[in-house]
C-alpha cells in the first residue's frame, strides 16, 4: 500500500482587490506527512488551505496533488476534504447521516454508505452515538464526527483549519494526540492551520512558519524550533532570546540562560511560576529584555524577586546567528 500523495504548491498568489493574502508560495510537503502551517492572524494561513481545498480560486499559480494540476477542480473532484473550524455540521441530521451525507450526494445506495460511515465513526470511536443529533453532542464529540465526515471521501489530504481552537484547553491536547493518531494510521498528509505554536511543534512533522503572505520558513519542528532563520520566526515559535551585538542579532534559548555570581548584569522584571520551570524576565543595561527559564527546583534554591539585580551567562555555543 502507498503511503501519501505528493501535494506541490507552485508560484500559488492570493489576492483580494488590492490586498495580496497569499504571495508567490513554492512548496512541495512530504508525503504522508503532518504539516502545520503556524503564522499569526492575517499571514496568510486560511487562504492557503482554502485555495488547496478548492474554496478559494488561485489567482495565480497552481496546485498540484499526485502529478494533476487541481487548481481549477471543484472541491469534491481535487482528492481533499476540509475540516472547518466550528465544525459545520447539519443540525437536522443524525451524526451517522452526517458522516455519510457526500456519500449520499455520491448516489452511494444506503446500505453501503451507513456501513461506510460505520466504519468511520469506528475511527473515530463514536459509533456508540451515531444515531444522536449534533446538538446532544460535546464539542469535542462534534470534533470527532467532523472528523468521520471529512475522511469518509478516502481524501488524499486532509486540511483542517484551526480544527482545536473551539475547544477547551483540556480537550484540546486530548484532540490533538488523536488528530496525531489518526494522521499516522491513514498515512495521508494532513495539513493543519494553528497559531498556536505548541499546538504545532507537538503534532507537526513539518512546520511552515508563514508572515506576511510568504513562508518565512518550513522544515521538522525541532529544526525551525532550534534554529530560527529569521527574528520574526525566533520570537514567534518562543523561547528564544533575540540579542543585538555588534555582529548583527543571535537567538539564545531561554533555558539556556543561567543566573550566575559573575555575567551581564541586569535587572529583573518578571518572575512567572510555570510548575516544571520558573520563566525570569531581566533587562539588561543596554536594554535588551532576556528571559530565563530555570528548573523550578534551582529557581527556588535562590529565588529572585522583580527590582533584583542578577547576572546572565550562557555558553557562547548557544548563540545562534539570525539572517539580517
Ligand atoms: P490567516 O488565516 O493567517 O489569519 P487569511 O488567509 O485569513 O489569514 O487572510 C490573509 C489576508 O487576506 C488578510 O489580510 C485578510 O484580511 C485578507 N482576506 C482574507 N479573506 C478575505 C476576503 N474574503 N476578502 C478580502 N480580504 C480577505
Amino acid at each position: 500500500m502507498r503511503t501519501g500523495y505528493d501535494l506541490e504548491l507552485v508560484h500559488l498568489t492570493k489576492r483580494y482587490g488590492e490586498t495580496v493574502a497569499v504571495r508567490d508560495l513554492n512548496h512541495v510537503f512530504a508525503p504522508g506527512s503532518y504539516v502545520c502551517f503556524l503564522g499569526p492572524s492575517g499571514c496568510g494561513k486560511s487562504s492557503t488551505l482554502r485555495m488547496i481545498a478548492g474554496h478559494e480560486e488561485v489567482s495565480e499559480g497552481s496546485i498540484l496533488l499526485d502529478g494533476l494540476d487541481v487548481s481549477h477542480l471543484a472541491p469534491a473532484q481535487r482528492g481533499t476534504a476540509m475540516m472547518f473550524q466550528n465544525y459545520a455540521l447539519f443540525p437536522h441530521l443524525s451524526v451517522r447521516d452526517n458522516v455519510a451525507f457526500s456519500l449520499r450526494m455520491k448516489g452511494v445506495e444506503k446500505a453501503t454508505r451507513h456501513a461506510r460511515a460505520n466504519d468511520l465513526l469506528e475511527l473515530v470511536d463514536m459509533v456508540h452515538l451515531a444515531d444522536r443529533l449534533p446538538a446532544q453532542l460535546s464539542g469535542g464529540q462534534q470534533q470527532r464526527v467532523a472528523l468521520a465526515r471529512a475522511l469518509v471521501t478516502e481524501p488524499k489530504v486532509l486540511l483542517l483549519d484551526e480544527p482545536l481552537s473551539a475547544l477547551d484547553p483540556f480537550l484540546r491536547i486530548r484532540m490533538r494526540s488523536e488528530l496525531k493518531r489518526l494522521q499516522r494510521e491513514l498515512g495521508i498528509t494532513f495539513i493543519h492551520v494553528t497559531h498556536g505554536q505548541d499546538e504545532a511543534l507537538a503534532l507537526a512533522d513539518e512546520i511552515v512558519v508563514m508572515n506576511n503572505a510568504v513562508i518565512e520558513q518550513a522544515g521538522p519542528a525541532r529544526e525551525v524550533w532550534a534554529l530560527p532563520r529569521t527574528e520574526f520566526v525566533a520570537r514567534f515559535i518562543g523561547g528564544h532570546n533575540v540579542i543585538a551585538l555588534p555582529g548583527g542579532k543571535v537567538t539564545v534559548r531561554a533555558d539556556a540562560v543561567r543566573l550566575v555570581p559573575e555575567g551581564l548584569a541586569a535587572t529583573v522584571t518578571a518572575v512567572e511560576y510555570q510548575g516544571a520551570s520558573v520563566a525570569v524576565t531581566t533587562r539588561t543595561e543596554s536594554g535588551d529584555e532576556v528571559l530565563a527559564l530555570l528548573p523550578e527546583d534551582q529557581f527556588f534554591l535562590a529565588p529572585k524577586s522583580p527590582g533584583e539585580a542578577v547576572q546572565l551567562n550562557w555558553d557562547e555555543g548557544r548563540l545562534h546567528r539570525l539572517e539580517a
